[in-house]
This record gives structure tokens, sequence and C-alpha cells, in this order.
């Protein structure tokens, strides 16, 4: 049986040794990796061949990879790397898995060509400087082969048994059976969608509401496409942790009775996963970094034993073999089956999974658990912002080279913040100049730490960060972002604007992920309109869109629109004594468990004094501006089964969504206003922007990521077939048709005027 490999991940597989070294050495963005290369193949001669395809067998094992060039007439092959900085700080182990993998294309070229002997340049370039630091060797046929052979000994019997393992999880998959008797009401919908979407490699669109039964009705589908698709793995990625652990349970429940030998791993942050927060992650510091690559075999093998390697089993295996649990659970994503973690491993700009993928020629089929969110989490991750402030303090403390250079950029910035006097303001295109400025720095901060290997001041490497950052997103500007200038309203001098790379439209990041993998499932109860989705996010033409049917039915939620209440801005302060007299009355008639939602602290806060004026023996809490994870669950766990009163909360906020509670936890909802963003000048740029690419400003601003906030909010009440309530939906648009048409279909709106 062959087992399929590149050359990279097989020297990553047999020559990585000692410890693990991620001391901070300050790595070329993607965009800069390729300037570089393309850079060093334009100093080349005539007779030079860029990314040359090569592949060769051993046994049963087919290794395939491509070298970044090679020179006929001087027979020479070279692997190109970039780094910033000096050649001699990149680690020992890095140059020890560059030359392994120089050495295989060697191979591969000697064995294509017939040859006796090749030479071997590893070239370093450095991207801020333009140097080649070039290393070479000649090498003879023979051996070439002995190093190939000895790697491919090494990880025979790891493919022999990865071979095995696939064939054997394919085999059980083909046959997997639907865990349970029959499928939810609508489930069946849902999973037979998503089995099609990738029985066709295309995507889908999924609103399906709550209590189908997404989890299982998704992971069921893709789990039984996988061996006629021929899938390598399976991204369940979600924007929460409940979700998360819904997913891991779901395969659990698919998986483990049926026998199906199929590999689940939970990504954790770096922070969470941290044994020792307190120290860098380098063998010179950290005890789990120590001699890491020299004890990650042991503790690999031990972790591919065990089906499913949630965050405390991959701790108790790491531990068990005293390496890193953060890195041995990053180490297992090439090894695992399903993996499930949070959205920014495929979709940030430095994606884990999605390079993996990349660089492993992965066949993949991802599903996004609660869509909705994706719009937001992706314009974070694509957006980049720096405070003058910060620039100063990092500027306090830096060492003088780095200094000088913060200085510069301190003048760009000046000149900047003279050419831009406004409170806001949106700049016509990027700042050249201080972000010319902020590459210096940033390349004075690696010359610095090049020549002084260490930790740098917190100030300054936050400052570092948000540079690099805000570097790297200039590079790819475009329509999809804005540039603007802002000066806090309290601190209105010239020194105290804040300038930032706002992405709107995530689409152009996120089009080639969605295109890299064979089908992506997007799903979630509150999509909103496909069109919105489609265009934000970057779906390809062909996205198919299904919206499942509710198990739910009208008689079980009462939906009443207060019309006589207007939510608009300027009628807040009319508004808050008939919204207090409206949950008063509503209790009286109803006791029991309801959330009342606000669209803000300060009207929430107010609506709740009412509430105590009207009627103080109405039981009351209310959801306080940052709340630990402790806190939150305080404010849960008063929804006692059988209670009564009021939860008081946010819109939008901790409680508007992923909050369960069946039965009589929760009897009924408030929702008063139309959850519409904050008119400001940063929305009105936005909605300008969205108006110009796609003709819906106003609707792709406010209107539907509101409604959506608003719907989320109001799906807490009913959560079982069993569940009945009430909600409230307050002011007097809901009744409109074009948002009643944004609602749930089985939903029955009572608009009749305010009892
Ligand atoms: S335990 Fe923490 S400090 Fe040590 S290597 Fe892992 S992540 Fe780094």
């Amino acid at each position: 049986m062959t087992y399929t490999i590149a050359v990279r991940a097989l020297c990553e597989f047999t020559a990585k040794q000692g410890d693990l070294d991620l001391r901070f050495t300050p790595s070329p963005s993607a965009q800069e990796g390729v300037q570089g290369h393309a850079v060093v193949a334009a100093r080349r001669g005539d007779g030079y061949r860029s990314e040359v395809s090569l592949s060769g067998q051993w046994q049963d094992l087919h290794v395939r990879g491509r070298a970044d060039g090679y020179d006929e007439q001087e027979n020479l092959i070279e692997e190109v790397k970039t780094h910033r900085g000096r050649a001699d700080a990149i680690p020992d182990n890095h140059r020890h898995l560059h030359w392994a993998q120089l050495r295989v294309y060697g191979h591969l070229m000697c064995e294509q060509r017939n040859m006796d002997s090749v030479k071997l340049a590893l070239v370093y370039y450095d991207i801020g400087s333009g140097v080649e630091t070039v290393l070479r060797e000649t090498r003879a046929r023979d051996w070439l082969r002995a190093h190939f052979t000895g790697l491919c000994e090494r990880f025979s019997s790891w493919a022999a048994s990865e071979a095995a393992q696939r064939a054997a999880r394919n085999a059980a998959l083909a046959g997997l059976r639907f865990p349970h008797a029959d499928f939810r009401p609508g489930q069946r919908e849902l999973a037979e969608n998503i089995y099609r979407a990738n029985a066709s490699g295309r995507c889908l669109l999924a609103q399906a509401p709550t209590g189908i039964g997404k989890t299982v009705g998704s992971l069921f589908p893709v789990l039984k496409a996988m061996p006629g698709q021929g899938l390598d793995k399976v991204f369940f990625l979600a924007a929460k942790t409940p979700g998360r652990r819904l997913a891991l349970d779901g395969a659990a429940t698919l998986c483990q009775g049926a026998g199906v030998p199929l590999r689940v791993l939970e990504l954790t942050a770096r922070d969470k996963a941290c044994e020792h927060p307190d120290k860098a992650c380098h063998g010179d510091a950290c005890p789990l970094a120590k001699g890491f690559y020299d004890r990650l075999p042991a503790a690999r093998a031990a972790a591919a034993q065990v089906m499913v390697l949630d965050r405390e089993a991959v701790r108790q295996v790491a531990l068990a073999h005293e390496v890193c649990p953060y890195y041995l659970g990053s180490e297992m994503a090439r090894w695992s089956d399903l993996i499930v973690g949070d959205y920014n491993y495929y979709f940030d700009g430095g994606a884990m999974l999605y390079a993996l993928a990349q660089n492993n020629g992965w066949k993949a089929s991802v599903l996004v658990d609660e869509a909705h969110n994706l719009v937001g989490r992706a314009r974070s991750m694509y957006s980049a912002e720096l405070d003058r402030a910060l620039l100063r303090l990092a500027r306090a403390n830096a060492p003088p080279a780095v200094k000088k250079a913060l200085e510069r950029v301190g003048r760009a910035w000046t000149a900047l913040d003279k050419s831009a006097p406004s409170p806001y303001q949106l700049l016509e295109s990027i700042p050249s100049k201080l972000v010319d400025a902020l590459q210096d720095a940033a390349s004075a901060v690696n010359e610095h730490l090049a020549a002084f290997p260490g930790p740098l001041d917190p100030d300054l490497q936050r400052f570092h960060f948000d540079a690099l950052q805000f570097a790297r997103l200039a590079e790819s500007f475009g329509p999809h972002s804005l540039c603007d200038l802002t000066r806090d309203a309290d601190r209105p001098t010239l020194r105290d604007s804040t300038i930032c790379i706002r992405n709107v439209v995530p689409g152009p990041f996120l089009g080639p992920r969605f295109a890299a993998a064979h089908s992506s499932t997007l799903f979630s109860a509150t999509l909103g309109a496909w069109h919105y989705c489609r265009d934000t996010l970057g779906l390809p033409e062909n996205t198919a869109w299904v919206e499942v049917a509710s198990p739910f039915h009208a008689s079980q939620l009462e939906v009443h629109v207060a019309r006589g209440i207007s939510t608009r801005y300027q009628a807040r302060a009319a508004s808050i004594q008939p919204i207090a007299e409206l949950i008063a009355r509503q209790y009286r008639e109803r006791p029991g468990n309801y959330l009342a939602f606000f669209s803000s602290f300060d009207y929430m806060d107010k609506v709740a004094n009412a509430l105590d004026a009207v009627d103080g023996a109405v039981p009351a809490w209310r959801q306080e501006r940052r709340m630990s994870e402790h806190e939150r669950q305080g404010f849960i766990d008063r929804f006692t089964p059988g209670g009564a009163g009021i939860g008081f909360a946010v819109l939008g906020g901790a409680f508007g969504e992923g909050v369960d509670l069946p039965g009589d936890r929760l009897i009924g909802a408030f929702v008063a206003t139309l959850g519409l963003p904050q008119v400001n000048p940063v929305n009105e740029q936005l909605r300008e922007r969205m108006q110009a690419l796609f003709g819906a400003g106003y609707d792709y601003t406010y209107l539907y990521p509101g409604i959506q906030k608003v719907v989320q909010a109001a799906g807490r009440v009913i959560r079982t077939e069993q569940d009945r309530g009430v909600v409230w939906l307050i002011d007097d648009r809901f009744a409109q048709p074009g948002i009643r048409a944004l609602m749930p279909a089985w939903w029955e709106l009572d608009a009749r005027p305010l009892r």
C-alpha cells in the first residue's frame, strides 16, 4: 500500500532533533517570502529553473516535493530560505532541517537525471538587506541515496501504521451508520445537503435552526463522504469552546460505539495549553522545550493510540513524555483525521491548518459552526491598529538604535496627524512614509534581537507586533479595507491618534481558503441573507444554500411586537418607562425566568432601574461589564428550573447566544432595539464602502448584523420540542415586512397594538 509524503514532512518527521526553540526569531511574512524567492531567482542566469518538481519511491513510500531552483549548467540545486537579521542566528535545528530537505532533493535529482553527483546550495536570503548567505557542498549519488534511505527507513514503520490506520478508518467509515434510531426533523435534510456538497466539491451555506442536532448532522455526512472522496482531513471550526466540546462529543458518539478508528484532535490555544506561562519556548527556559524533538517520537506514538485527543488527553500524554502539550497538539494535527479548533486555525493570516494543508497537499473538508460569527472574527484577523500612546511607551524603553527608528516613526506620524486634524479622518491611501518608517523600525528591532537575543521590553514588543501586522496588511491593502485615523475625544491633542487598517470585507482573504478546501460548509441558525454571507465571506459563485425547516411550531412561541414603543435613539428616554411596565405586566401574568436584552449597558441599567420602581418585587439580575467566566456562570445559574426573575443582558454580548436554558429555565425574552450597530463615523464609512461594493450599504452594515443578534437572543427561549415561551420584540419597526422577512419562518408575529 503506497503512502505519499512531502519532502518537507518527511524531513520534519525524521530530521528534527534537540530542543524546541521558538525564541523570537522574526520571520518574514508569507508575501515577503514569495518576494524573496523571486528576487533570488531573478539574480540567477538563463539556465536556472525555479520550482522544480521532483519525486521518488522507496519501497511503498512515495516522496514528492519542489526544489526551489536548479542550475543545469552548474548542476546545482538551491534551497532558498528567507529570514531577517543575522544568518548565524538561525537555530541549529532549523538549519539541520534545511540541509536534510536539500539533500533529499539532491537524491531525487540524481536518480531522475542519472547523475553521479550534484552540487547543493543552501541560500539564506535576508529580506531586510537583500544579502544572500550561501552554504555549499557537493554530494555523490551514493551518499545521497544512503541519506534518503536512512530517512525513509526511520519513517517507514510509522508510514506503514499510518497507511493501515487510514485503510481501517476508510473501511469503517464506508459502513458508518447514523448512531440514533432516526434523524431528528430537519437533521436528515441538513445531512443530505452536506453529503451532496462534499460529493460535488462545492461550498454550502446552511441555515439550520437550533434543536435539530446540527453537530452530529454535519459530522455524519462528512465522515461518510471521507472514503469516497479521498478526504485526508476534516476540520471542524467553532467560534467558542462549547461548540468545540459538542463536536468532540459528536465524534465520539458517531465513531466510538461503531468502532471506527478515527483520530480526533482538539486544538487548544497556547495560553490555555501552556504548562509554564512564565517561561519562554526554548530549551534554556522551559523544561518541556528542552530535548523536545528527542522525546517527540515516543510522545507522538503514544498520542496516536488515543482516539479522542481532547485538551486533557493531549496534556496527559505530553506530561507523561515531558514534552510541551501545546506543541505536541500542533504536531498531532498532522496525524489526526478530524481536527476541532477555533476559526483562526484555518482562516487567519498565519493559520496553521491552512499552511499544513497547503504544504502537504491535503484534501480537506471544512465545517464552520455558528458561521454568523465568521464575518466579525475574520475582520479582526485582517485589521491592525497603531496607538500613538503605545509608540511613546515603546520608545521610552527602547535601546538606542531602535529608539532612533521609532523617532522616525513618530515624525512620520506627526506629519500625518497635521494633514488629518479632524477627530475622525478616512485616509485616501495607506500612509506610505509611515509604513516605510515602521518597516525600518521593525528591522532595527530585528537587528537588535539578532545581536542581543532575549526578551524585549513588553511595551516595545507590543508595538513591534502591532507594527508588523500593520505593515503586513499594508501590503495587501485594497477596497476590502479602510485606513483611518481617529483621535480620542477625551484626548484631542495631535499626539494621541490611532491609525487603523480596518477590514470591511474579509472575502478577499477568506476566498482562497475556501478555494483550497475540497468543500466547506458554513452553518448557523442565523446566517441571514445568503448573498450577504457570500459577498462578505468571499464564497465561490456556485456555493449552494439550504434553509432547513425548524422542528418547532408556531404554537410553541408567542412572538409579540410592541408596536407602540420606539427604541430609536431619539426616543430612547421616552421608551424606558413603557418597557419597564411591559416587563412587569408580562411577569405578573406569567411568572418565570426571562431574559431582557438591550443595545447598551446604559439603556439596560435605565430600564432595570425603572422596573425596580414599577415593581420592586420582581427579582432581577444584571450583566456587568467584563464579567469573569465564574461570574458569567453565576448569572446563568440563577435561571433555575421552576425559578422566576428577569436577567438583564446586552444584545450581542455574552448571553445573547450560546446559552442553553431548556424547559422552564427560560420561558421568555424581551428584545429592545433592532440590534443595529451604532451610527458613528466608522460605521458610516463601512456603510459607504458596502454601498460602493455591493449596492447594499445600510443592509450589510446595520440591518443584517442587527437582526442576526435579535434572532440569536430570541432563540434562547425555545430549545426543545417540549419548550413553550414568549418573545417580545420591542420596537414598531419589527412589524415592517422587510424586517419580518429576516426572522425565522416558523415564528408567527402578533403585531397588534400594545395592550
Ligand atoms: S510549556 Fe509553555 S513555555 Fe514551555 S514550550 Fe510549551 S508553550 Fe512554551
